[in-house]
């Protein structure tokens, strides 16, 4: 059960208006369905968007922002816990930490390489959560297939991306997180993991 869901998204607003409506209802729908979002803290583009609409539902939203960003990115003043992290490898660390699952919705290449850096810990059993890409319109598409492309020319092992959640609805994102089985780890890295945990 994801009871925490990391949100990676963009700092900007995005070209059209369906992004900011879609991050509107992913802030709520994760309020009302009893999680606590965990997201970047700030309250610039969808990532405060997201945290407004959590916040207007009564849900916890707990942010974490590296010092340098707290005036650049508007640490968000109403959070339910805001943490201030040295840097943005201690954000994602935790981000890691606190979260039960990841979801990137539409952004630039700062939400790529969390959403990306989540799934490559998970492919080496450093957690056996699930991330997930919200495909708003089709924005992810192109990825997806590009995914594809390196599963079939060998390089991605077909479990790992068959283990990676894409779909257009936060709700059947939410609902295929929560029954989420983890894929076995590379290296066979999961008799590590289960016998740390
Ligand atoms: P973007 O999708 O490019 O708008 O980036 C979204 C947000 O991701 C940025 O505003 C940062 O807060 C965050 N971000 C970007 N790069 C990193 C990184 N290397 N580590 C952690 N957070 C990042």
């Amino acid at each position: 059960m994801t009871n925490s869901i990391a949100v990676f998204c963009g700092s900007a607003f995005g070209a059209d208006s369906i992004f900011l409506e879609t991050a509107q209802n992913v802030g709520k729908t994760i309020a009302q369905q009893g999680k606590t979002l965990v997201y970047g803290g700030g309250r610039s583009g969808l990532m405060g968007v997201i945290a407004d609409n959590a916040l207007k539902e009564g849900g916890k939203v707990v942010g974490v922002i590296p010092e340098i960003l707290v005036n650049k990115e508007f640490a968000h003043p109403n959070l339910t816990e805001l943490h201030i992290v040295n840097n943005m490898q201690e954000r994602k660390l935790k981000m890691s930490e606190l979260s039960d699952g990841f979801i990137a919705l539409p952004g630039g290449v700062g939400t790529f390489e969390e959403i990306f850096e989540q799934w490559t810990w998970a492919q080496l059993g450093i957690h056996l959560k699930p991330c997930a890409f919200l495909n708003v319109d089709g924005f992810y598409d192109d990825l997806i297939k590009f995914l594809e492309k390196s599963t079939e020319k060998g390089f991605t092992h077909p479990r790992f991306m068959q283990s990676l959640i894409h779909d257009s609805s936060i709700e059947k994102v939410m609902n295929q997180m929560d029954h989420f089985i983890a894929p076995e780890p590379k290296w066979g890295m999961v008799e590590k993991v289960q016998t740390e945990n």
